[in-house]
């Protein structure tokens, strides 16, 4: 890699967040998850959930609304079956102490359901799905995501979370094809990044105060509310989230945990639901070279920008020259 003044190494952003965490608190092996995953969306141009996130995760781990040095309770309950409890931890370092029990069940049995609950997930869904599709496998997730924000139509307060679902499957000869979208108009960090901008967002993105469409992110953001993606549908989707990621792993359903967090915590102890297949137990070993053959038809009809495209081109680019280095990531070399 070519070092530019203005860019930084992955390897000293990871570092330099690591350090941070652990001077807040966090044990090093909690520290390492998270900071590989912060500088990972930020490689990738997530910048929603990259070192923007430090800054939420320093004040839950220094204000003890989030252990930094739990130890999750991994529970093999069915052949396919895992429970964890993060017991007040992060959910990414949870999931990764599970790796091995997940994969084993994956082997073995052909799926895995890991309902994680009592963990705080504040980041994006996609990092941890990919890893799974470059081992061959098929994966989704969601989340409760515990801060209540968004507001279906006919509803007079925010009644879920902006509950992210992912989806990440291996493609023959490419890289997999990976998508992680919040199931509202806009995800919260977006809007905080808009506002910090002092730029508007369309019409239709939420509400403010007294439930009147608003471009102000910040009505939106202090008083307001989200609207769902796809008005009904977006909620429904809310709902099998919430349901899924909070209902069944017994974990707290949004409205339950942001009555409860402190005021001003940025991130909630929710719970995660995640599905991992081996997509060759469905009888069908072509189904790497099916789903390329499909992609290939897919860019050959038009749609020449699919999900991943742009999170593998910023990769590369900072595999060559290094990271950019915003206002952020200086703050937190300083
Ligand atoms: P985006 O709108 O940024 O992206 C949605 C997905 O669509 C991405 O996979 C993206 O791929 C893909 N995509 C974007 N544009 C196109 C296009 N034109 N054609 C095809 N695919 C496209 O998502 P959000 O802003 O809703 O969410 C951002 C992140 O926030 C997510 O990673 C989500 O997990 C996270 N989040 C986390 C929460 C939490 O509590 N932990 C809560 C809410 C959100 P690509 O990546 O290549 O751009």
């Amino acid at each position: 890699m070519t070092n530019e003044p203005d860019r930084i190494s992955f390897d000293d952003l990871v570092s330099a967040i690591e350090e941070k965490l652990v001077a807040a608190g966090a044990s090093p092996s909690v520290a390492e998850v998270l900071a590989t995953n912060c500088a990972t969306c930020e490689r990738d141009g997530t910048l929603s959930h990259g070192v923007f996130r430090v800054a939420g995760y320093l004040d839950s781990l220094t204000r003890g609304w989030a252990d930094g040095a739990a130890e999750p309770n991994i529970d093999v309950v069915g052949p396919s079956y895992i429970r964890i409890d993060g017991r007040n931890g992060f959910a990414q370092p949870a999931l990764a102490e599970a790796r091995p029990t997940i994969d084993e069940a994956v082997a073995e049995s052909g799926v895995a359901v890991i309902a994680l609950r009592s963990t705080h997930h504040f980041s994006a869904l996609w990092p941890d799905l990919e890893a799974f599709a470059r081992e061959g496998r098929v994966a989704m997730g969601m989340i409760a995501s515990g801060k209540l924000a968004v507001v279906p139509e006919g509803a007079t307060r925010p009644v879920f979370s902006t509950n992210p679902f992912g989806f990440a499957t291996p493609v023959a000869g490419a890289d997999p094809i990976v998508f992680d979208f919040s199931t509202s108009s806009m995800s919260h960090g977006d809007l905080q990044l808009l506002r910090a901008e002092g730029r508007d967002v369309p019409v239709g993105t939420g509400v403010d105060s007294t439930g009147a469409d608003t471009t102000d992110p910040s009505a939106i953001l202090d008083g307001g509310g989200i609207r769902p993606i796809g008005r009904h549908k977006g909620a429904l989707l809310s709902f099998m989230i919430e349901t899924l990621a909070a209902g069944l792993t017994g974990g707290a359903f949004t409205y339950e945990i942001d009555a409860e967090a402190p005021d001003g915590a940025h991130t909630f102890r929710t719970g995660q639901l995640f599905i991992v297949l081996d997509p060759e137990r469905g009888g069908n070993d072509a189904y790497l070279g099916r789903v390329r053959e499909f992609v290939d038809m897919l860019r050959d009809a038009g749609m020449d920008r699919l999900p991943g495209d742009r999170r593998y081109v910023n990769r590369a680019e900072a595999a060559d020259r290094g990271i950019p280095v915003t206002d952020l990531i200086r703050s937190i070399l300083n």
